[in-house]
């Protein structure tokens, strides 16, 4: 990194704008593999209250990167799911059971507050000496020919070969690269919040489907919950505004009792369903990475998970076009990028979307579908473990740091 010490001018190999998990997740991985990075993380601090199921090979990088180690104890394993079909419909499917001994796992995945997870990035960049942060927004972007110009809020400029854009959904670097979108709205949203319980949840995570859509109970460490609860934003309305006396009760129904009586915890959060991927994840000196790249349904836990196999990527490519005396933002190696992402980004999309709609839908064939889908889940061992193993760690998407191998 270099530093102009009268214009405050600040240069590094690579910039990441976006300090969320993602641009944090790929700053440290850049910087771990010896790449001179530097992370424009923006000004606003993040008030999140909700937590992030991370599947085992996003542990497993984190644990490469140094980053698990220091959070791991405020993690819950999820050792089981379980998907009951709580729609009170004809077709209604069979309760289906994964477990994660059953394809040698120990956990599919452990569930974190993104507070602590986010803390735990920071610290971790802050270790790293190739890694400088900035702490303010970027306001403008000039992709040139042989590199990316970031103005700050300040009036200073950063500026690389590469910018990796990872500003979250209403990105400023993709939209100065002119990548545009293809966006979806649900007619449901999404509302989140912790809870106390008086039994043991036993490390096991269960959706209940409703015709609204899931109501799904992750564990936490102790006797401790989180909730995502989509429904249909009256509802969503309607439960945010309870009391916690009122919600507690509506937990209870809705969980059946399954941990027993509960009492939520303050802090409540909606956000309204939808789904938005980008017509391409890079251009030349531009690859877009976590929600700026795509951003999906809260169902199935999958964004985050997304959005830290697109940083293992482009931390693996641009550490492989360094040692090869590469340019990492010419065409060549960003367009790989986008190729390296887009089945991966794409098959997640399209499996929520249709166990989404699925669920919503009133249409009989589908509903039997569905039911037909999920007893041959239940009943079919191998094609059990096929996608168990599927939805931890994907085929198609398999860069060495989701495989716990350092960069460095
Ligand atoms: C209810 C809910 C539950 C979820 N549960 C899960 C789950 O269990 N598992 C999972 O994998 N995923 C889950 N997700 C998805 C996950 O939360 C997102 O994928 C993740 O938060 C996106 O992270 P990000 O870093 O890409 O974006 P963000 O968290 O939005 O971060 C973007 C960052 O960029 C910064 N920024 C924006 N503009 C600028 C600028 N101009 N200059 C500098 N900085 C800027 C912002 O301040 C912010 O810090 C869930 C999502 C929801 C809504």
């Amino acid at each position: 990194m270099e530093s102009d010490g009268t214009s405050g001018a600040v240069t590094g190999e690579v910039l990441v704008v976006g300090g969320g998990p993602a641009g944090l997740t790929a700053a440290v991985a850049l910087a771990s593999g010896g790449v001179p990075t530097v992370l424009v993380e923006g000004s606003a601090p993040t008030r999140d209250n909700r937590t992030t199921a991370l599947l085992a090979g996003s542990v497993d990088a984190l644990t490469a990167l140094g980053v698990w180690e220091s959070c791991e104890a405020d993690a819950a394993p999820l050792k089981k799911l379980r998907i009951v079909d709580d729609t009170g419909r004809l077709w209604r499917a069979p309760e289906v059971r994964f477990s994660a001994d059953e394809i040698g796992l120990d956990a599919f995945g452990w569930n974190i507050a993104n507070r602590t997870l986010v803390a735990a990035l920071e610290a971790r960049a802050d270790a790293l000496p190739a890694l400088q942060r900035i702490a303010e927004d970027a306001v403008g972007v000039e992709i040139a020919e042989d590199g990316v110009a970031v103005r700050l809020s300040s009036g200073r400029t950063v500026s690389a070969r590469l910018a990796v854009a990872a500003d979250g959904r209403r990105s400023l670097v993709r939209e100065a690269a002119g990548i545009g979108t293809t966006h979806r709205a649900y007619p449901q949203t999404a509302l989140t919040f912790n809870f106390s319980c008086s039994r043991q949840h036993h490390d096991t995570s269960t959706e209940f489907h409703s015709a609204e859509g899931p109501f799904t109970i992750v564990p936490l460490p102790g006797r401790r919950m989180s909730v995502v609860c989509v429904v249909l934003p009256d509802e969503a309305e309607r439960l945010q505004s309870l009391a916690p006396e009122a919600l507690n009760r509506e937990v209870e129904g809705r969980t059946h009792s399954i941990v027993g009586t509960v009492a939520v915890e303050p802090g409540r959060g909606v956000f309204p369903l939808a789904a938005e991927t980008a017509k391409s994840f890079a251009s030349e000196r531009v690859v877009l990475i976590g929600e700026a790249a795509h951003v999906i349904p809260p169902i199935g836990a999958q964004g985050l998970n997304l959005g830290l196999r697109d940083a293992a990527t482009v931390a693996e490519l641009t550490v492989d076009a360094l040692r090869a005396g590469d340019d990492p933002g010419k065409a060549s190696v960003t367009c790989r990028y986008d190729a390296a992402r887009r089945a991966d980004v794409t098959t997640r999309t399209l499996a929520v979307d249709l166990l989404n709609r699925s669920l919503l839908s009133d249409y009989l064939p589908i509903q039997a579908t569905r039911g037909a889908g999920l007893w041959m889940l239940q009943k079919v061992g191998p094609l059990r473990r096929a996608v168990m193993r599927e939805g931890v760690a994907p085929m198609v998407a398999a860069p060495r740091l989701m495989r716990g191998e350092p960069l460095g």
